[in-house]
Protein backbone atom coordinates (compact mmCIF):
# COMPACT_ATOMS: atom_id res chain seq x y z
CA UNK A 1 0.00 0.00 0.00
CA UNK A 2 1.16 3.43 -0.72
CA UNK A 3 1.07 6.05 1.92
CA UNK A 4 -1.56 7.95 1.92
CA UNK A 5 -0.56 11.50 2.11
CA UNK A 6 -3.54 13.09 1.26
CA UNK A 7 -6.91 12.60 2.94
CA UNK A 8 -10.23 14.12 3.80
CA UNK A 9 -10.40 14.65 7.41
CA UNK A 10 -12.32 15.61 9.96
CA UNK A 11 -11.39 18.62 12.25
CA UNK A 12 -11.77 17.10 15.94
CA UNK A 13 -10.57 20.11 17.94
CA UNK A 14 -9.68 23.73 17.44
CA UNK A 15 -7.52 25.11 20.51
CA UNK A 16 -6.47 28.53 20.83
CA UNK A 17 -2.81 30.08 20.70
CA UNK A 18 -1.63 32.51 23.20
CA UNK A 19 -0.49 35.53 21.63
CA UNK A 20 -1.58 34.33 18.23
CA UNK A 21 -4.41 36.61 16.56
CA UNK A 22 -4.12 35.02 12.59
CA UNK A 23 -3.52 31.31 13.62
CA UNK A 24 -4.93 28.52 15.86
CA UNK A 25 -4.59 24.97 15.96
CA UNK A 26 -6.68 22.20 14.48
CA UNK A 27 -6.63 18.65 15.59
CA UNK A 28 -6.73 16.15 13.05
CA UNK A 29 -6.71 12.77 14.28
CA UNK A 30 -3.72 12.41 16.06
CA UNK A 31 -1.95 15.34 14.52
CA UNK A 32 -1.99 18.99 15.30
CA UNK A 33 -1.50 21.69 12.74
CA UNK A 34 -1.99 25.76 12.54
CA UNK A 35 -4.90 27.32 10.70
CA UNK A 36 -5.61 30.34 9.66
CA UNK A 37 -8.23 31.71 12.66
CA UNK A 38 -11.71 30.92 12.00
CA UNK A 39 -11.13 28.67 8.90
CA UNK A 40 -12.63 25.51 10.31
CA UNK A 41 -14.85 24.70 13.38
CA UNK A 42 -14.76 21.48 15.02
CA UNK A 43 -16.72 19.03 12.66
CA UNK A 44 -15.39 20.52 9.36
CA UNK A 45 -13.92 18.17 6.69
CA UNK A 46 -10.84 19.58 4.81
CA UNK A 47 -7.72 17.81 3.07
CA UNK A 48 -5.41 17.10 5.14
CA UNK A 49 -1.77 16.74 3.47
CA UNK A 50 1.01 14.73 5.98
CA UNK A 51 4.19 15.90 6.60
CA UNK A 52 6.74 14.40 4.18
CA UNK A 53 4.44 15.54 1.51
CA UNK A 54 5.48 16.67 -1.79
CA UNK A 55 2.77 19.07 -3.74
CA UNK A 56 2.54 20.08 -6.83
CA UNK A 57 3.93 23.48 -8.04
CA UNK A 58 0.11 25.30 -8.37
CA UNK A 59 -0.81 28.77 -7.45
CA UNK A 60 -3.11 27.18 -4.75
CA UNK A 61 -0.16 25.88 -2.65
CA UNK A 62 1.62 29.50 -3.72
CA UNK A 63 1.32 31.16 -0.28
CA UNK A 64 3.72 27.90 1.15
CA UNK A 65 6.96 29.31 -1.48
CA UNK A 66 8.76 30.96 1.33
CA UNK A 67 8.98 28.02 3.71
CA UNK A 68 8.42 25.04 1.84
CA UNK A 69 10.15 24.83 -1.86
CA UNK A 70 12.65 22.17 -2.57
CA UNK A 71 13.99 21.32 -5.44
CA UNK A 72 15.78 17.91 -5.86
CA UNK A 73 18.87 18.07 -7.71
CA UNK A 74 19.64 14.89 -9.55
CA UNK A 75 15.98 13.32 -10.02
CA UNK A 76 15.52 9.69 -10.33
CA UNK A 77 13.50 8.90 -13.19
CA UNK A 78 9.57 9.75 -12.78
CA UNK A 79 9.83 11.86 -10.07
CA UNK A 80 9.12 15.68 -9.40
CA UNK A 81 11.85 17.14 -9.69
CA UNK A 82 10.79 20.36 -7.73
CA UNK A 83 8.01 20.94 -5.35
CA UNK A 84 6.46 22.08 -1.75
CA UNK A 85 7.82 20.08 1.06
CA UNK A 86 5.74 19.83 3.63
CA UNK A 87 7.88 19.31 7.55
CA UNK A 88 7.47 19.49 11.43
CA UNK A 89 7.45 23.11 12.29
CA UNK A 90 7.24 25.15 15.51
CA UNK A 91 5.31 28.35 15.38
CA UNK A 92 4.87 30.11 18.20
CA UNK A 93 5.53 27.28 20.48
CA UNK A 94 3.42 24.76 19.11
CA UNK A 95 4.30 21.99 17.05
CA UNK A 96 2.51 22.38 13.86
CA UNK A 97 2.41 18.74 11.80
CA UNK A 98 1.04 18.31 8.11
CA UNK A 99 -1.47 21.52 6.64
CA UNK A 100 -5.14 21.21 6.70
CA UNK A 101 -6.87 23.49 3.85
CA UNK A 102 -10.63 23.82 3.43
CA UNK A 103 -12.19 21.56 0.64
CA UNK A 104 -13.56 24.53 -1.19
CA UNK A 105 -9.89 25.21 -2.55
CA UNK A 106 -10.48 21.76 -4.49
CA UNK A 107 -13.27 21.89 -6.32
CA UNK A 108 -11.98 19.15 -8.83
CA UNK A 109 -12.39 16.19 -6.20
CA UNK A 110 -15.46 14.51 -6.95
CA UNK A 111 -15.26 12.25 -3.49
CA UNK A 112 -15.19 14.56 -0.18
CA UNK A 113 -16.02 11.63 2.27
CA UNK A 114 -14.12 11.26 5.73
CA UNK A 115 -11.27 9.19 4.80
CA UNK A 116 -11.27 9.02 1.42
CA UNK A 117 -7.62 9.02 -0.23
CA UNK A 118 -6.57 12.04 -2.82
CA UNK A 119 -2.90 11.50 -2.56
CA UNK A 120 -3.68 10.58 -6.91
CA UNK A 121 -5.93 12.80 -7.23
CA UNK A 122 -4.22 16.02 -6.13
CA UNK A 123 -0.52 14.78 -7.53
CA UNK A 124 0.71 14.34 -4.04
CA UNK A 125 4.38 12.58 -3.87
CA UNK A 126 6.32 11.37 -1.04
CA UNK A 127 9.09 13.25 -0.40
CA UNK A 128 12.48 10.97 -0.65
CA UNK A 129 15.97 12.45 0.27
CA UNK A 130 17.55 11.39 -3.26
CA UNK A 131 19.91 8.63 -2.28
CA UNK A 132 23.67 9.13 -2.97
CA UNK A 133 24.93 7.03 -6.31
CA UNK A 134 26.96 3.95 -4.19
CA UNK A 135 23.75 3.50 -2.49
CA UNK A 136 21.30 3.53 -5.53
CA UNK A 137 23.42 1.78 -7.54
CA UNK A 138 22.53 -0.04 -10.94
CA UNK A 139 18.91 -0.83 -11.50
CA UNK A 140 17.99 -4.87 -12.53
CA UNK A 141 14.09 -3.46 -11.80
CA UNK A 142 11.28 -2.64 -9.71
CA UNK A 143 10.94 -4.65 -6.32
CA UNK A 144 9.95 -7.81 -7.52
CA UNK A 145 6.10 -8.51 -6.39
CA UNK A 146 6.84 -10.85 -3.94
CA UNK A 147 8.32 -8.30 -1.72
CA UNK A 148 7.24 -6.14 0.87
CA UNK A 149 8.11 -2.57 0.72
CA UNK A 150 9.95 -1.64 4.23
CA UNK A 151 7.17 1.17 5.29
CA UNK A 152 5.79 2.15 8.55
CA UNK A 153 2.81 3.85 9.13
CA UNK A 154 2.69 6.62 11.63
CA UNK A 155 1.03 6.57 15.11
CA UNK A 156 -0.86 9.58 14.34
CA UNK A 157 -2.84 8.27 11.56
CA UNK A 158 -4.18 5.07 13.74
CA UNK A 159 -5.50 6.78 16.79
CA UNK A 160 -8.15 4.21 16.85
CA UNK A 161 -5.46 1.72 17.95
CA UNK A 162 -5.17 2.98 21.77
CA UNK A 163 -8.66 1.40 22.13
CA UNK A 164 -8.44 -1.47 19.93
CA UNK A 165 -5.02 -3.31 20.95
CA UNK A 166 -4.51 -2.38 25.00
CA UNK A 167 -4.21 -6.08 25.68
CA UNK A 168 -1.75 -6.99 22.76
CA UNK A 169 2.18 -7.37 23.62
CA UNK A 170 4.16 -5.69 21.28
CA UNK A 171 8.06 -5.42 20.48
CA UNK A 172 9.34 -1.82 20.65
CA UNK A 173 12.84 -0.93 19.22
CA UNK A 174 14.89 1.91 17.88
CA UNK A 175 14.10 3.33 14.74
CA UNK A 176 17.68 4.10 12.84
CA UNK A 177 17.83 7.11 10.16
CA UNK A 178 19.93 5.39 7.39
CA UNK A 179 18.47 3.67 4.32
CA UNK A 180 16.34 0.66 3.84
CA UNK A 181 17.96 -2.72 2.37
CA UNK A 182 16.24 -6.04 1.81
CA UNK A 183 18.34 -9.32 1.02
CA UNK A 184 15.75 -12.09 -0.91
CA UNK A 185 16.41 -15.85 -1.76
CA UNK A 186 14.50 -17.69 -3.92
CA UNK A 187 14.67 -21.65 -5.68
CA UNK A 188 15.42 -19.71 -8.45
CA UNK A 189 16.73 -16.12 -7.36
CA UNK A 190 18.44 -14.02 -5.13
CA UNK A 191 18.80 -10.35 -5.02
CA UNK A 192 19.54 -7.15 -2.92
CA UNK A 193 17.05 -4.31 -3.29
CA UNK A 194 16.81 -0.57 -1.51
CA UNK A 195 13.38 0.90 -0.41
CA UNK A 196 11.93 0.66 -4.30
CA UNK A 197 14.32 -1.15 -6.57
CA UNK A 198 15.93 -4.51 -7.06
CA UNK A 199 19.61 -3.82 -7.70
CA UNK A 200 21.83 -5.15 -10.29
CA UNK A 201 24.63 -6.92 -8.65
CA UNK A 202 28.13 -4.57 -8.79
CA UNK A 203 31.60 -4.02 -6.73
CA UNK A 204 30.33 -0.73 -6.14
CA UNK A 205 27.10 -0.94 -4.12
CA UNK A 206 27.05 -0.68 -0.83
CA UNK A 207 24.17 -2.66 -0.53
CA UNK A 208 25.72 -5.41 -2.83
CA UNK A 209 28.86 -5.32 -0.81
CA UNK A 210 27.53 -5.13 2.44
CA UNK A 211 25.03 -8.57 1.55
CA UNK A 212 28.49 -10.06 0.20
CA UNK A 213 30.48 -9.16 3.49
CA UNK A 214 27.97 -10.76 5.80
CA UNK A 215 27.28 -14.01 3.04
CA UNK A 216 23.44 -13.57 3.67
CA UNK A 217 22.56 -15.24 0.45
CA UNK A 218 24.09 -18.04 1.77
CA UNK A 219 22.76 -17.94 5.22
CA UNK A 220 19.81 -17.61 3.51
CA UNK A 221 20.31 -20.67 1.54
CA UNK A 222 20.93 -22.79 4.07
CA UNK A 223 17.46 -22.37 5.72
CA UNK A 224 16.14 -23.89 3.07
CA UNK A 225 12.82 -21.35 3.03
CA UNK A 226 11.96 -18.15 0.73
CA UNK A 227 13.02 -15.31 3.08
CA UNK A 228 13.75 -11.64 2.82
CA UNK A 229 15.71 -10.22 5.16
CA UNK A 230 14.65 -6.47 5.92
CA UNK A 231 17.14 -4.20 7.38
CA UNK A 232 18.09 -0.32 7.55
CA UNK A 233 22.11 0.75 6.57
CA UNK A 234 23.27 3.21 8.53
CA UNK A 235 27.18 4.69 9.13
CA UNK A 236 29.86 6.72 7.18
CA UNK A 237 28.12 8.31 4.23
CA UNK A 238 24.73 7.17 4.66
CA UNK A 239 22.02 10.12 5.39
CA UNK A 240 23.39 12.31 7.59
CA UNK A 241 25.03 9.34 9.38
CA UNK A 242 23.04 11.46 13.02
CA UNK A 243 24.58 8.57 15.08
CA UNK A 244 27.70 9.03 14.24
CA UNK A 245 28.51 5.01 13.62
CA UNK A 246 31.58 4.17 12.56
CA UNK A 247 31.88 1.99 9.00
CA UNK A 248 28.62 1.00 8.08
CA UNK A 249 26.26 -1.78 9.26
CA UNK A 250 23.57 -3.75 8.46
CA UNK A 251 20.54 -3.49 11.03
CA UNK A 252 18.32 -6.55 10.84
CA UNK A 253 14.37 -5.48 11.36
CA UNK A 254 12.05 -7.80 9.78
CA UNK A 255 12.24 -11.22 7.91
CA UNK A 256 9.21 -11.56 5.49
CA UNK A 257 8.16 -14.99 4.67
CA UNK A 258 7.57 -14.76 0.27
CA UNK A 259 5.58 -18.13 0.40
CA UNK A 260 3.44 -17.04 3.45
CA UNK A 261 3.56 -13.23 2.40
CA UNK A 262 4.06 -12.68 6.23
CA UNK A 263 6.58 -11.08 8.31
CA UNK A 264 7.84 -13.35 10.96
CA UNK A 265 7.02 -12.72 14.37
CA UNK A 266 9.94 -10.83 16.36
CA UNK A 267 10.55 -14.33 18.39
CA UNK A 268 10.93 -15.98 14.67
CA UNK A 269 13.04 -13.21 13.59
CA UNK A 270 15.59 -13.46 16.72
CA UNK A 271 15.66 -16.52 16.26
CA UNK A 272 17.64 -16.98 12.94
CA UNK A 273 19.11 -13.79 13.77
CA UNK A 274 20.93 -15.20 16.81
CA UNK A 275 21.77 -18.17 14.34
CA UNK A 276 23.19 -15.61 11.64
CA UNK A 277 24.44 -13.52 14.98
CA UNK A 278 27.29 -16.74 15.72
CA UNK A 279 28.41 -16.53 11.96
CA UNK A 280 28.55 -12.89 10.26
CA UNK A 281 29.24 -9.83 12.17
CA UNK A 282 25.08 -8.89 11.71
CA UNK A 283 23.52 -6.57 13.75
CA UNK A 284 19.79 -6.06 14.59
CA UNK A 285 17.85 -2.89 15.75
CA UNK A 286 18.60 -1.85 19.25
CA UNK A 287 15.41 -3.60 21.03
CA UNK A 288 14.02 -1.32 23.39
CA UNK A 289 11.83 -3.90 25.06
CA UNK A 290 10.85 -7.56 23.82
CA UNK A 291 7.16 -7.28 25.47
CA UNK A 292 5.50 -4.29 26.04
CA UNK A 293 1.57 -3.81 26.14
CA UNK A 294 2.39 -0.50 25.09
CA UNK A 295 -1.22 0.87 25.09
CA UNK A 296 -2.05 -0.47 28.35
CA UNK A 297 1.12 1.73 29.38
CA UNK A 298 0.79 4.68 27.18
CA UNK A 299 -2.99 5.60 27.27
CA UNK A 300 -3.31 8.83 25.06
CA UNK A 301 -0.93 10.20 21.69
CA UNK A 302 0.58 12.51 23.80
CA UNK A 303 2.14 10.17 26.03
CA UNK A 304 3.12 7.84 23.46
CA UNK A 305 5.01 10.23 21.84
CA UNK A 306 6.71 11.82 24.85
CA UNK A 307 7.74 7.76 24.67
CA UNK A 308 9.44 8.22 21.47
CA UNK A 309 11.94 10.66 22.79
CA UNK A 310 15.05 9.27 24.35
CA UNK A 311 18.59 8.57 23.83
CA UNK A 312 19.67 6.61 21.60
CA UNK A 313 21.07 3.00 22.28
CA UNK A 314 23.87 3.12 19.72
CA UNK A 315 25.07 6.79 20.54
CA UNK A 316 23.81 7.60 24.42
CA UNK A 317 24.45 11.32 23.71
CA UNK A 318 22.74 11.70 20.25
CA UNK A 319 18.52 11.65 20.46
CA UNK A 320 17.11 8.63 19.00
CA UNK A 321 14.72 8.70 16.19
CA UNK A 322 12.20 7.18 17.16
CA UNK A 323 10.58 3.41 17.74
CA UNK A 324 9.53 1.20 16.12
CA UNK A 325 6.34 -1.41 17.51
CA UNK A 326 5.43 -4.95 16.11
CA UNK A 327 3.24 -7.32 17.58
CA UNK A 328 4.30 -10.30 19.13
CA UNK A 329 1.68 -12.27 17.44
CA UNK A 330 -0.41 -12.06 13.97
CA UNK A 331 -3.57 -10.31 14.58
CA UNK A 332 -5.80 -11.53 11.92
CA UNK A 333 -3.46 -12.43 8.98
CA UNK A 334 -0.56 -9.80 10.21
CA UNK A 335 2.12 -8.88 12.22
CA UNK A 336 0.55 -5.39 13.63
CA UNK A 337 3.64 -2.39 13.32
CA UNK A 338 3.87 1.24 13.32
CA UNK A 339 6.29 4.02 13.89
CA UNK A 340 5.71 6.80 16.61
CA UNK A 341 8.99 9.65 15.42
CA UNK A 342 10.33 11.85 17.71
CA UNK A 343 9.27 15.07 16.91
CA UNK A 344 12.24 16.78 18.91
CA UNK A 345 14.63 14.62 16.36
CA UNK A 346 12.21 16.14 13.75
CA UNK A 347 12.44 19.78 15.21
CA UNK A 348 15.98 18.60 15.51
CA UNK A 349 17.05 17.88 11.89
CA UNK A 350 14.60 20.02 9.99
CA UNK A 351 12.32 17.00 8.90
P1 LIG B 1 10.52 6.18 7.41
O1 LIG B 1 12.02 6.12 7.56
O2 LIG B 1 9.96 7.33 8.18
O3 LIG B 1 10.05 6.08 6.02
O4 LIG B 1 9.95 4.92 8.22
C1 LIG B 1 9.92 3.62 7.76
C2 LIG B 1 11.30 3.04 7.60
O5 LIG B 1 12.04 3.01 8.80
C3 LIG B 1 11.30 1.58 7.19
O6 LIG B 1 11.06 1.46 5.83
C4 LIG B 1 12.71 1.16 7.56
O7 LIG B 1 13.57 1.36 6.45
C5 LIG B 1 13.13 2.13 8.64
N1 LIG B 1 13.45 1.56 9.96
C6 LIG B 1 14.46 2.00 10.74
N2 LIG B 1 14.50 1.35 11.90
C7 LIG B 1 13.47 0.46 11.89
C8 LIG B 1 12.97 -0.48 12.84
N3 LIG B 1 13.52 -0.62 14.04
N4 LIG B 1 11.91 -1.24 12.47
C9 LIG B 1 11.32 -1.08 11.26
N5 LIG B 1 11.74 -0.19 10.33
C10 LIG B 1 12.80 0.59 10.64
MN1 LIG C 1 13.94 6.55 7.36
Amino acid sequence: MERKLATIRKVNEIKPIENADMIELAIVDGWQCVVKKGEFKPGDLGVYFEIDSYLPIEERYEFLRKSSYKKIPDQLQGQRAEGFRLKTVKLRGQISQGLMLPLDMFPELKTTSPGSDVTESLNVELYEPPVPANLAGQVRGKLPGFLKKTDEERIQNLPEYFENYKNISFECTEKIDGSSMTVYSTEDDQGVCSRNLNLKEDEQNTLWKIAKQLELHKLLKELNKNLALQGEIAGEGIQKNPLKIKGQHLFLFNIWDIEKRQHLTPEERMEIFDSFEKRVPIRHVPVISSEIKVFEKYKTMQELLDFAVGKSLLNKDIGREGIVLKSLESIGREIISFKVISNKYLLKHNA
